[in-house]
């Protein structure tokens, strides 16, 4: 990016690699990692230099605040490998724009950019044997950043640990995928922190993910904590809904992540002559779609899976199914945006990065 000085990273090599071991045909999403981690810490007001170690565990006080107050926040991102060997990221800045805004709200300093991205290149090079080519392949990137001072004191930290881990994936298909409308539980609230991408979202819906679960619902479709009359992410994804010939999202607000697989459906459908109204998508108006036969599609959107297709929703005593269809605009956008991941397309929008 624009860096003009060369930011100094020590690099520790792990003696030898894990990578022989690893069966890349079977992987378990996020359970095995790469022979190297990035790491930094701040101290003193300020951050120090960077490292680049081998994958270890880290050593925390028990005391650290993170166990205690979930200071911590997040970023998930994809490395792809091109035929002819290129390295590519997606929208990277925007992933480290976001993980300093979730700190921000977290009460956490921010990180510099130039030891993000230089990190970040240098360690997706170290490890570049884990990045493979083919259909579906990728490496998953996860940022984060935890609160490490000892001290069970409640307020913010004065200490913390910047670290990026990878993980290599396989192309994401979790089976047909039922989800259930919220009408009691919320992911978060107004004036909370569910525009953050912090670990303690995650922690608060798995319980009323698991009651979902046992009611046959692979996911929930979560509702505004005020009145649960709208409709606002998916599990933990964005959602968007198709009636007729429209593509319809809630607007980002305080309650809901501004993802960038989410912009960037829009962009994509957009430039297909697909009309996306961003407004509040009330429950009411999608049920009733869906009895009369207008409501096409639901997706999710989010890095992982990039699209994921909703197959069916329960809301109150009542089961939808939607209609299977092969021209759906899930399967014309998540190709859309996999061609240019892969650089297998042009890039009119200016969002891939290649890792030099
Ligand atoms: C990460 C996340 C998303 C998706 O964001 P992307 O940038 O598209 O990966 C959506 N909702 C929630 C709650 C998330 O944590």
């Amino acid at each position: 990016m624009k860096t003009e000085e060369v930011t100094p990273i020590k690099i520790k090599k792990a003696d030898s690699s894990k990578i022989e071991k690893v069966d890349f045909d079977h992987l378990t999403f996020g359970s095995v990692f790469t022979d190297h981690m990035f790491v930094c810490d701040y101290v003193n007001g300020s951050w120090g230099t960077p490292e680049i170690i081998p994958y270890q565990p880290l050593v925390l006080d028990p005391s650290a605040r993170v166990f205690h107050y979930a200071q911590a926040v997040f970023e998930g991102m994809k490395a792809y490998r091109d035929d002819k060997d290129g390295i590519w990221l997606f929208r990277p800045d925007e992933n480290f724009n976001r993980i300093n805004k979730s700190s921000v709200r977290m009460a956490m300093p921010e990180f510099p950019e130039d030891y993000f991205f230089e990190g970040l290149k240098t360690l997706l090079k170290l490890d570049e044997k884990w990045i493979r080519k083919g259909e579906g392949n990728s490496l998953y990137i996860r940022p984060f950043v935890i609160a490490t001072e000892p001290s069970v004191m409640a307020s913010p930290s004065g200490q913390y640990k910047f670290v990026i881990i990878c993980s290599p994936a396989q192309s994401y298909y979790g089976g047909e995928v039922r989800v259930k409308i919220a009408d009691h539980y919320s992911r978060s609230a107004s004036g909370g922190i569910g525009a953050a991408k912090a670990a303690a979202n995650y922690g608060a819906q798995f319980y009323p993910t698991n009651l979902a679960n046992k009611e046959g619902y692979q996911q929930v479709i979560w509702t505004d904590s005020n009145t649960h009359e709208y409709l606002e992410e998916a599990g933990t994804m964005n959602v968007f809904f198709r009636i007729g010939d429209k593509l319809l999202t809630a607007p980002t607000s305080d309650r809901i992540l501004d993802g960038v697989t989410r912009k960037s459906v829009i962009a994509v459908a957009e430039a297909n002559g697909i009309t996306v109204e961003v407004r509040p998508v009330k429950v009411e108006e999608i049920v009733a779609a869906a009895k009369s036969g207008t409501l096409k599609e639901i997706f999710g959107s989010g890095t992982a899976a990039v699209i994921n297709p909703v197959a069916g929703f329960g809301y109150k005593e009542d089961k939808f199914e939607l209609p299977k269809s092969s021209d759906s605009y899930a399967s014309m956008i998540k190709k859309a945006i996999i061609d240019i991941q892969y650089n297998r397309a042009e890039d009119p929008f200016g969002w891939r990065y290649e890792v030099r």
